[in-house]
């Protein structure tokens, strides 16, 4: 059983290192969405399009067992959607993704959302070529969600509180939620934020649009470092 699950994952890793070449390749910057069902994800993504309409191209591949409602959600949203019926399956992998993408064929440049199955457990443990990863957590769930499904949170690059308009209604204590975070990943940043009110939207966009133009500028460092190379190998002077 070990042994099975152990090449399922390695030939995992070979199709989503492939994604994010072909990721890179165009310039696309893509972001892994996971959460328990009902957390917000898809809300939180139309909510996102919206305020980034027109600046900069967007595509969204949508995850899930059975229906097609989200990526209709999403392209009421004005974005470009694939929706990927998992069936039985339980998460997302890349080589699905690998599919997606190559369907959808996102602009260059594109911003690429992946609405990953809602479930904490098995997505964790699929690379789908992302450049972040995302993990969301309601106020309406337990402060211990980052204890009992720690691989979803200690992957994380941002971890996003969500619904927190429904706050004052509820005895949920953020602190100990964050510190639950920190316990299993010291690294991640968290955000609170709630799509009613807008708590939080401007930091979450803030932080989305940053992490993309790092990741654009390393993209750039290295392709101007290998064109050196090859203008050094090929004797040409800078
Ligand atoms: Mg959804
Ligand atoms: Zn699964």
């Amino acid at each position: 059983m070990v042994e099975i699950e152990r090449g399922i994952l390695s030939a995992n890793d070979a199709l989503a290192a492939r994604n994010r070449d072909e990721l890179a390749a165009k310039w696309q910057f893509a972001l892994n969405f996971l959460s328990s069902p009902g957390a917000g994800k898809t809300t939180l993504l139309v909510e996102t399009l919206c305020r980034l309409h027109g600046r900069l191209p967007l595509a969204v591949i949508e995850g899930d067992q059975q229906t097609s409602n989200d990526a209709e959600r999403i392209r009421a949203a004005g974005s470009p959607a694939i929706q990927v019926n998992t069936g039985k399956g339980c998460h997302l992998d890349a080589g699905m993704v690998g599919r997606a993408l190559a369907a959808l064929d996102p602009a260059e440049g594109a911003l690429v959302f992946i609405e990953n199955v809602g479930n904490l457990v098995c997505p964790a443990g699929f690379d789908l070529g992302e450049a972040k990863r995302v993990t969301l957590v309601s106020v309406t769930e337990g402060e211990d969600k980052p204890l009992k499904y720690p691989d979803a949170f200690a992957g994380a690059d941002l971890v996003l509180v969500t619904k927190a308009d429904l706050l004052p209604h509820l005895d949920f204590d953020v602190a100990r939620l964050t510190a639950n975070i920190a316990r299993v990943n010291p690294r991640a940043t968290v955000l609170r934020l709630s799509t009613r009110d807008g708590e939080g939207m401007d930091a979450w966009t803030d932080w989305l649009l940053a992490a993309r133009k790092l990741f654009l500028e390393d993209l750039a460092a290295r392709a101007e470092a290998r064109a050196a190379g090859l203008r050094q190998t090929a004797g040409i002077p800078a």
